[in-house]
């Protein structure tokens, strides 16, 4: 099953870690042919290289654009050596066949980052590189194909061993060069169709009415890139990585970090959702302590520092171990309040230099910088065999118009009350479903989140509202907020009981009339939506 390595075409965009297979070629006597500056670059290292050109009898032409593609070449990648039909035509047709390819891409993702313009990024889609690379990894009955540098090593000692590659190794490295082809043309589609959209002149019938929108097949057609793995996942036997879009270099997967230990699974799920969470209420200053990739306090400050002084308050007990997000630069005098709290992870656009050293004393806190706000408009989830798409929850989110509210029960909020009931609001759209949310002074005092029936969370957020104060209560004369309908009066009635003044929810329940009459009857002012904010 090995296959002698006799003759190689190499035809290569980054030339670097070339060295050691050139070293290679040249101890065996390998044949080598190879394209332009590839072949520049192996003669400077002593190899004997016969051009291209020579074995197409066709120069190098259209700026590069047809350099390999020629018969003379692909029978060579192509040719069955396992099969004597193709061994007698090659011979009768004066090819000789190749028995390792190496190639790599031009760079087109780094030419879309680069900020180069749209006849740049084009020229960079490379051709004849993936038709070589697939041609030998189709064809790896008879050729090796080496498409990642780190295996230049390996190549040069099959190279050298006389024997070449195993028909194993060989099916491993075809498999490789296959993902990355694949990975190629999906960043090159991710790019054209985030940028090209279907043309009014083509009507619904002409596209093929069922397709996806457009929006969604950019989002599915988007490949990742390997970052790094992971120690582990979200337990210690699970296995992680972290892969990152290789045309978005600012969200936050590219956070860089300024302390702490690496990264974990978990530490990336919830400081994501912490960080989501701040940005919903731009431009107001705001602080979001997450655990389990819930709220356990968010708070909007004149300052960062009050901000998180009110978003630590809400549950101190559950803040130990949490991750801190903020929307703007962290100040001296709130990092000077999470120094004496276990914390996991800080994330925020910015730290002011006395914060940033304080806070790098603290050895074992991750500190994340992100310059940008979050940026997808998507969310993919995978269920078995499928993926599930969806446009964000956008609604409330900064640059949402105003909704219409309606008052269902009791008097119309005044000032302050309106604007604890819109702070809530927006803020149970980062709870987990079914979630509760309990607030004052624009801050969470409560949140009932993730239960699985809405009683439980209204008690949950009323528990956790006084029983964390050292005796205060907290929800009387406070306001609060239902991501859904409430499907009975029940769950509201725990909230009327604790004391609560003014309660947002969508509406929408057959039941509405019985909780509003409930609403009348406590007292309270209740205000209905229209919309929700499932987050599940
Ligand atoms: P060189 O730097 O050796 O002149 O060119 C190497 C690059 O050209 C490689 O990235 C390879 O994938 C690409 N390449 C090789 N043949 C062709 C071809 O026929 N057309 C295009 N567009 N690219 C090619």
């Amino acid at each position: 099953s090995y296959r002698p390595i006799h003759r190689a075409l190499v035809s290569i965009f980054h030339k670097e870690g070339i060295e050691v297979l050139a070293r290679s070629f040249k101890d065996a006597g390998t044949e080598v042919v190879s394209t332009g500056s590839t072949a520049k670059r192996l003669e400077e290292l002593g190899v004997d290289v016969i051009p291209v050109e020579q074995v197409t009898g066709f120069p190098e032409s259209l700026d590069g654009r047809v350099k390999t593609l020629d018969p003379h070449i692909h029978s060579g990648i192509l040719a069955d050596m396992t099969n004597p039909e193709h061994r007698s035509q090659l011979s009768e047709l004066g090819i000789k066949p190749f028995d390792l390819v190496v190639v790599n891409l031009y760079p087109f993702a780094d030419t879309v980052r680069s900020g180069a313009d749209d006849a740049q990024v084009i020229e960079k889609i490379d051709i004849g590189g993936p038709s070589m690379i697939r041609g030998a990894a189709k064809n790896h009955a008879s050729v090796a194909v080496i498409t990642d540098p780190a295996d230049y090593a390996l190549a040069a000692d099959r190279v050298l061993n006389g024997k070449g590659f195993s028909l194993e190794e060989r099916r491993w490295l075809a498999a490789k060069a296959f993902a990355q082809t694949s990975a190629y043309d999906a960043t090159i589609a991710e790019w054209t169709s985030s940028r090209w959209s279907e043309p009014e002149t083509v009507s619904q019938k002409e596209s093929g009415a069922d397709t996806a929108s457009p929006a969604f097949s950019t989002t599915l057609s988007r490949t990742w890139d390997l970052a790094h793995t992971l120690r582990y996942g979200e337990n210690p036997h699970q296995q992680a990585a972290l892969y990152v879009d290789p045309l978005n270099q600012t969200g936050f997967a590219h956070a860089e970090q300024l302390g702490g230990k690496p990264m974990s699974y978990n530490n990336y799920v919830d400081a994501d959702s912490a960080w989501r969470s701040v940005w919903d209420f731009v431009p107001s200053i705001a602080v979001a302590v997450d655990k389990h990739s819930n709220p356990c306090g968010l708070a909007i400050g004149k300052t960062v520092a009050e901000a998180h002084r009110k978003a630590h308050a809400c549950d101190p007990m559950s803040a130990y171990g949490g991750v801190i997000a903020a929307n703007t630069t962290v100040s001296l005098e709130m990092a000077q309040q999470i120094k004496p709290i276990f914390t996991e992870v800080i994330v925020a656009p910015d730290y002011d230099d006395d914060a940033l050293a304080l806070l790098q004393t603290k050895k074992n806190l991750r500190i994340l910088k992100v310059a940008n706000p979050p940026r997808d408009q998507h969310q993919l989830r995978q269920i078995d065999g499928g993926m599930l798409v969806q446009g964000k929850d956008l609604i409330d989110a900064p640059g949402d118009g105003a909704q219409s509210w309606k008052l269902v029960a009791g008097s119309q909020a005044d000032e302050t009350t309106m604007r604890d009931l819109k702070f809530a609001w927006r803020a149970i759209r980062s709870v987990k479903s079914n979630a509760i949310l309990i607030a004052r002074d624009q801050a969470t005092v409560g949140i009932g989140m993730g239960q699985v029936n809405r009683v439980d969370s209204s008690q949950l957020a009323v528990t956790r509202a006084n029983t964390l104060a050292d005796g205060a209560n907290r929800t009387m004369g406070a306001v609060a907020a239902s991501d859904a309908f409430f499907p009975f009066p029940d769950g509201f009635e725990i909230l009327a009981n604790a004391g609560v003044k003014a309660v947002v929810q969508p509406g929408g329940s057959i039941r509405d009339e019985a909780v509003f009459e409930a609403a009348h009857k406590a007292g309270v002012t209740m205000y209905v939506t229209g919309t929700r904010h499932f987050f599940h």
